[in-house]
């Protein structure tokens, strides 16, 4: 049995290879956030205070990717490989073009700016689903500009990028945070990480049934997270759902069952899968990046 693991049911044995090992790629973040894996075989992610987005591979090591990134946070690809990011600075979700420009995707809502854009996954129709709660302009954020309000809570929307056209689909959430859709794309998680700010806030994911492509049904507790927050999250081909908290990254069944914990030594905000045969989960956690190869594959867009 792999070491640095903590198993609760036998299908987690199932997951893990004789030689996965938690593996220290990079380091020197303050908050390190926001993976996403490249087809080149690197991976690009976020240190939000530092206000820079770092590309690590094997080939380079750590490279500078993009700075200032505007405390850029959550990024992802969308279906035509371009990289999608939320930026806390700029309170917008943007889109890096294949030219290297970075245009404006989404940043306001009926006339009022985001508080600060999280996280976002991409749906098979190619549409946009982010979380916008306040850490980036919260009153001594060290992860965007303090700046009031302009919307009248911390929501869910999606985004339709052919049209721009953008819906609020979640509006009963504290800080909503990490998000993914299930493999089938018929139900949507979404973490809720109130925690951050009150003890007695949420630590826990919900769950949304998807009801006719563009809205969610009434959502109900998938799971609470202990110890720490459920950052942000990504599922397996199994249906299994792999997030972060404050020791592990946190394996579960989309029945809610616990299947085990692969332990990392920092707090850890995310993750997402990668390598040629996606069998590489990518972890972004307080200073650092890691790896571990599995005995499963991730799902690209969930
Ligand atoms: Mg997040």
């Amino acid at each position: 049995m792999a070491e640095g693991v903590e198993v609760f049911d036998e299908r987690f044995k199932e997951l893990l290879l004789p030689e996965s090992r938690l593996e220290h790629l990079a380091d020197g973040c303050i908050w390190a956030e926001g993976p996403v894996w490249l087809p080149d075989d690197s991976v690009v992610w976020s240190d939000i205070p530092n206000n820079r987005m770092l590309r690590w591979s094997a080939a380079s090591g750590v490279e500078t990717f993009r700075q200032p990134s505007n405390y850029s946070n959550g990024n992802t690809l969308d279906r035509q490989g371009r990289l999608v990011t939320c930026e806390h600075g700029a309170r917008r979700v943007s889109r890096t073009e294949a030219d290297g420009s970075v245009v404006t995707l989404a940043d306001r809502y009926q006339g009022g700016r985001f508080n600060s854009p999280n996280d976002l996954v991409v749906r098979p129709d190619d549409s946009i689903w982010f979380t916008d709660p306040p850490y980036g302009i919260l009153p001594g954020t060290e992860e965007g500009y303090e700046n009031p309000f302009e919307q009248d809570g911390c929501h869910v929307y999606r985004l339709d990028p052919a049209s721009g056209a953008i819906a609020r689909v979640i509006d009963d959430m504290v800080k909503p945070n990490g998000l993914a859709f299930s493999p089938d794309g018929e139900r949507l998680y979404v973490a809720d990480t109130g925690a951050s700010h009150d003890p007695d806030g949420p630590h826990h994911i919900r769950v949304f049934d998807v009801v006719d492509g563009v809205s969610l049904g009434e959502g109900r507790l998938f799971a609470e997270i202990n110890p720490g927050l459920p950052d942000g999250f990504r599922f397996d081909q199994n249906g299994y759902l792999f997030t972060s908290s404050a020791d592990s990254i946190q394996v579960y069944t989309q029945a809610g069952e616990r299947l085990g914990k692969i332990l990392v030594p920092e707090p850890i905000a995310n993750c997402c899968f990668g390598g040629p045969q996606f069998d590489h989960l990518y972890i972004t956690a307080t200073t650092s990046l890691y790896v571990i190869r599995l005995n499963t594959r991730g799902v690209l867009h969930a």
